[in-house]
């Protein structure tokens, strides 16, 4: 009998008292419907997709309940739900569709879950300008149908599209499968509109580029919530593509592969998904391309208008042919489009008492390969590990983001033993000059490294920032790395 009556990494709650008047004044502002104490409601919204919490809960356990659960309706309410949170002190933890993979919804310290699903209303779709205004909690997959059906694409598709926020993928720096061509989330932002820690709401310019000194706006990307809320944004659009062509090609190595990418980005061309795999994931993926045994698949998507994806075509294929690529066709390509949102495997592992965890990292080109070869032999080196493959995805003429899958099966303790295989990971990747994250973000568990990925210096001045905007220090505590979780250490 699962009781979830033991918390992993609760900090602090309210007492019964205080939660009852608060959430009596919370209802003068979000209505009846818009405030819950109930148990499920705090169970629903009380953890993410991060692997220990989803271990925990599989064990009856919750990380941490928020004391009360609120669905604001608009801006305003969010702004009159911080303002009150601040004079009481209480902590807030925006929530968008807890998709995120690094335990950063977790409401450590108790308090508000501030649910930001009923804002989910498109505003402006402005298709002379290319822009589209939305809210902050409109889900990801009827984000980009909603454009789909007017002759438009975001770009961004993330493998958790179908379960996630708009606001989340700013919030966590999102990167989605196409982002070769179009970008991550960063570069799609035209402007914000965000609610500080004590109740101002202020909008960013909906304007091309702007000189106009530091953009506040743009500070919230990637604020995961630390900040304040995001609550709606102004991204670029595109009309959808005229022309899509699909490539495969098996590389003797991943070195080969590398260079054709690298060479392929370097020249200009800028295929939407470029995913460059090691030997096991070759394996794993296309077992029914002969070609691809014992190789590295590269995959290539090409789109957009009918003549420049000719020529994109025409450049990927020459560079990938001059670097020993077998050609294999567009088959591999496909199959990875209709699987492309498929995690039934991982849960089907984690039912059999196993740990597993993707880690997405990035370098430059001359670092990619040592930094594959280094975390894969760190990881396979902590007892209990079953595996530990690796792709290339995201590339820019700089470098690539290196995503590495692992799987154990613990001796002891699962905690341990996922702290012990993300450590071997998160050094070493230092160590090679590697960044921590490409796009997962840093919630919870990769505030343990924030201090090297950043400096000294570098974790101090972001500190001052929180603390400038969010003095009582009522955003999402506990998270970032700008403070240490008390039931979450090395
Ligand atoms: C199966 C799977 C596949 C994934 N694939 C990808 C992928 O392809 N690319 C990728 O980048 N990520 C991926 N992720 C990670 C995850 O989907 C992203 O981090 C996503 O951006 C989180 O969105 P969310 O709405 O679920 O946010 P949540 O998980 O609810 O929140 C994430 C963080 O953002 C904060 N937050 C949420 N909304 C707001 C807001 N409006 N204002 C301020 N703070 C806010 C929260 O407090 C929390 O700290 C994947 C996750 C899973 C489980």
């Amino acid at each position: 009998m699962l009781d979830f009556s033991e918390m992993m990494l609760q900090e602090r709650q309210l007492l019964s008292s205080e939660s009852s008047e608060l959430a009596g004044k919370l209802r003068v502002i979000a209505g009846e419907q818009g405030v819950s104490a109930s148990p499920v409601d705090r169970l629903a919204t009380c953890r993410d997709y991060w692997p220990m919490g989803s271990l925990w809960f599989l064990e009856g356990k919750a990380p941490a309940l928020p004391d009360l659960v609120v669905w604001p309706a608009d801006t305003a309410q969010v702004a009159a739900v911080l303002a009150l949170a601040g004079e009481h002190g209480v902590p807030v933890t925006p929530y968008g569709e807890g998709s995120g993979a690094l335990g950063g919804a977790i409401p450590l310290r108790g308090g508000i879950v501030l649910d930001l699903k009923r804002m989910n209303q498109v505003r402006e779709l402005d298709g002379e300008n290319l822009m589209v205004t939305v809210e902050c909690g409109l889900n990801g997959a009827l984000y980009e149908e909603h454009l789909n059906r007017r002759g438009f694409t975001g770009g961004h598709i993330p493998q958790s599209i179908r379960c996630s926020t708009v606001g989340g993928w700013l919030a966590c720096r999102a990167a989605g499968q196409f982002s070769s061509r179009y970008g991550k989330i960063e570069d799609m932002v035209v402007a914000l509109e965000a609610v500080l820690p004590d109740g101002t709401v202020f909008s960013g310019r909906r304007v091309p580029r702007t000189a106009t000194g530091p953009r506040l706006d743009h500070l919230f990307i990637g604020s995961e919530g630390a900040l304040g809320v995001i609550t709606a944004a102004t991204l670029r659009i595109w009309p959808c593509p005229e022309e899509r062509s699909l490539l495969s090609f098996a590389f003797a190595g991943l070195e080969e592969g590398l260079e054709a990418a690298r060479l392929i980005i370097r020249a200009g061309a800028r295929p939407a998904v470029v995913r460059l795999y090691d030997y096991a994931e070759t394996g794993h993926h296309f077992p029914e391309v002969k070609e691809a045994g014992g190789r590295c698949m590269l995959i290539l998507l090409i789109e957009g208008d009918r003549r420049l994806a000719a020529a994109e075509t025409q450049m990927a294929r020459e560079a990938a042919l001059a670097h020993g690529g077998v050609d294999t066709g567009c088959g591999p390509v496909e199959h990875w489009l209709e699987r492309r949102f498929n995690i039934s495997l991982a849960s089907k592992l984690f039912r059999q008492g196993a740990v597993v965890d993707t880690i997405e990292v990035s370098s430059t080109w001359t670092g990619a390969a040592p930094l594959y070869r280094a975390m894969q032999e760190a990881m396979l080196a902590v007892e209990g590990t079953a595996l530990a493959s690796g792709h290339y995805s995201h590339v820019y003429p700089e470098g690539a983001a290196l995503y590495m899958t692992l799987c154990g099966f613990p001796p002891g303790e699962k905690a341990d033993y996922y702290k012990r295989i993300w450590s071997a990971a998160m050094e070493t990747c230092l160590s090679l000059g590697g960044a921590i994250s490409h796009h997962h973000g840093i919630g919870l568990h990769r505030g343990l490294w924030m201090e090297q990925e950043h400096g000294g210096a570098g974790l101090e001045a972001l500190r001052r920032v929180k603390q400038a905007l969010d003095p009582g220090a009522i955003m999402n505590p506990g998270k970032l790395g700008l403070e240490e979780a008390l039931e979450w250490r090395k």
